[in-house]
């Protein structure tokens, strides 16, 4: 019998917490043929989230929990999760209903056929959203993906199930800045995408003030893009040829009206030209800078998705 393990990172859910209990054991009950757990994560929360996950805890054994002694956030609380996983599919999943539990039976079936090896989730609308806060997210997935190899998808939610193969790929990506959204493409894997309209949170606030989504927005592009490094070379080029075409335009000027003001256009000239050069040599620094970075992170260099190890003791049987 398959294991499903269910991570929902909690921060301050104390609102949603029962509810969300309650939807997951119906989902439980519909899904007879396989095991589950719930490991939640409290993310250091202020308020009754804890007590009431370890109550339900005792109750339920299929709950499980692990506290973070302060707010460390979400990405560090799927990780967690992700760790403390035992199962052969893990899913990860909000605690505020956002993530509709009902999904899981069609992700299941997608992931256990073997025709995919992660069910993901997408929204199609941004409803129930702030106008500008949409307008930021879709500039923010147009520059990431102009800039980064990783596919990373819009509107794509935390909400997936993953095969243990991807999960055990995911847990060897060692970096300390995860960027999960990101992680999640670079892995890569067969993903199938199932499309819903946003349903807004059952109850309780969004963790997510703008300014904690503009700085998880720069994490992410200084996570999975190298770019931003060495851009400076780049305009130190067009400065040195900005720099050579006012030299040739001081020169004829000079040639036909003469030169009132001597060694004017010479300094301008030198100037520019010299800020051009100091602009390409941060570039290099940064080239350089950007490959030992991407060395530090030591992430995998291939992931293997199959090999004939995986059908040798079915074909025995
Ligand atoms: N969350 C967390 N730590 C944080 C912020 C959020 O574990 O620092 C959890 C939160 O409890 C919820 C999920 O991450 O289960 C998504 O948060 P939220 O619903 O506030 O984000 P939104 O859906 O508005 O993007
Ligand atoms: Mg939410």
């Amino acid at each position: 019998m398959d294991l499903i393990s269910i991570i929902v990172p909690c921060y301050n859910e104390q609102e949603v917490l029962l509810k969300f209990y309650n939807e997951m054991k119906k989902v439980i009950k519909e899904m007879s043929d396989v095991k589950f757990e719930l490991i939640f994560v409290d993310d250091g929360s202020k308020d009754k989230t804890l007590s009431i996950l370890k109550k339900l805890s005792q109750k339920d054994k299929l709950v499980r929990f692990i506290s973070f002694s302060r707010n460390f956030g979400k990405e560090a609380g799927m990780l967690a999760g992700l760790r403390a996983a035992k199962g052969d599919y893990v899913a990860i999943m909000d605690a505020d209903l956002q993530d509709p539990p009902s999904l899981l039976p069609e992700m299941y079936e997608l992931v256990r056929s073997g025709e995919y090896d992660c069910a993901a989730t997408r929204r199609t609308t941004r409803k129930g959203e702030p106008p500008i806060r949409s307008f930021f997210a879709r500039m923010f997935y147009r520059v990431i993906n102009k800039m980064s190899d990783a596919d990373i998808v819009d509107g794509a939610r935390d909400f997936r199930l993953m095969c243990r193969k991807m999960v055990d790929a995911i847990l060897s990506m060692q970096e300390y800045n995860r960027f999960s959204k990101g992680i999640f493409g670079w892995v890569g894997f067969r993903t199938k995408w199932l499309e819903y309209v946003n349903v807004e949170r059952a109850a309780g606030e969004t963790k997510w003030s703008f300014w904690k989504l503009f700085k998880y927005s720069m994490e992410g592009i200084m996570a999975f893009s190298t770019t931003p490094l060495y851009v400076s070379s780049i305009m130190g080029f067009i400065v040195c040829m900005i720099a050579f075409v006012l030299a040739c335009f001081y020169a004829i000027k000079a040639l036909i009206f003469g030169d009132p003001t001597a060694g004017f256009p010479t300094i301008i000239c030198i100037m520019v030209f010299l800020g051009g050069v100091q602009l390409i040599g941060i570039g290099v620094v940064g080239m350089y800078l950007s490959k030992t970075y991407l060395e530090t992170k030591n992430r995998p260099i291939y992931i293997v998705r199959e090999t004939e190890e995986d059908y040798k003791d079915t074909s025995e049987e």
